[in-house]
């Protein structure tokens, strides 16, 4: 689905990643943790195609198709979800209103009439029911006063709702209680399918208590210098990051 190779990539011409692989396929969930600063948060802003990245080498391909240098709509209308760091307030716009002008701008872009209503209003209550998401939450104006655990259910809501092939999940937020890293695990575990692949970076070894992810990757200077199951992450909890510093260096 996903096949990145040797991927470089630059903001304000400063290179933050080296040369960095990673091979994804259908079903999979992989975790991507490493230090602050490693670039992590650059991988999924490049993969999602926000524009002050600039790819100087490498190839980014994502289900057989060259994608580094597709507009970020344009990845997203092929299925790939990012979420978002710092999401905008739009008071007046509820958070079922925003989804059904997403829902809608996607099929736009693939040429397909605007979902009826009636559909679209049973996938709003499938998709609630299945997260547990009450009306009330729907009907409110979109990030507006949210949480941090309010916001992690929009984001996990719209990615039910779009029902992306490659979600990418960027858990960088230090602010994030229990509640909401577990709103963000049941919320993966429940959408992944045989056909859909996430990939959750963290650098919190405790968001892996809920989601068990088929990979962990540790991303270092730039690059993918380690992989491993779910125990590299209880390794990197138990000895922390000097070790593949050390590693990394010899
Ligand atoms: P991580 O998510 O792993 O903490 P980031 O991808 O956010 O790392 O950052 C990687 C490196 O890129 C850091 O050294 C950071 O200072 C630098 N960086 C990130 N964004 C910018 C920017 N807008 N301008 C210049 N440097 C940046
Ligand atoms: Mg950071
Ligand atoms: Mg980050």
């Amino acid at each position: 689905m996903l096949k990145i190779e040797n991927l470089h990539a630059s903001i304000e011409e400063k290179e933050i990643l080296k040369g960095l692989n990673i091979e994804v396929k259908p079903g999979e969930v992989h975790a991507i943790m490493g230090p602050n600063g490693a670039g992590k948060s650059t991988l999924s802003s490049v993969i999602a195609g926000r524009e002050e990245y600039e790819v100087t080498e490498g190839s980014i391909e994502f289900n057989g198709e060259e994608i580094g240098e597709m507009e970020a709509d344009e990845r997203a209308h092929k299925g790939i979800f990012m979420s978002f760091q710092y999401p905008v307030e739009i008071p007046g716009i509820s958070v079922t209103n925003f989804i059904k002008t997403a829902i809608n701008e996607t099929r736009k872009a693939q040429g397909l009439e605007d979902m009826p209503a009636s559909d679209m209003l049973k996938k709003i209550k499938e998709k609630a029911e299945l997260l547990e998401i009450d009306r009330k939450f729907l009907s409110r104006s979109l990030n507006e006063g949210f949480s941090g655990g309010e916001k992690k259910r929009n984001e996990i809501f719209q990615m039910a709702m779009l029902e992306p092939k490659l979600a990418i999940l960027d858990e960088t937020d230090s602010g994030l209680d229990i509640d909401a890293l577990k709103i963000v695990a049941n919320g993966v575990n429940k959408l992944k399918s045989k056909d859909n692949a996430v990939i959750v970076i963290t650098h919190y070894q405790r968001l892996l208590d809920y989601i068990v992810p088929d990979f962990v990757h540790v991303l270092y200077d730039g690059k993918i210098v380690k992989s491993g199951t779910k125990e590299l992450a209880l390794e990197l909890e138990a000895k922390g990051y000097d070790w593949i510093k050390q590693e990394v260096t010899a």
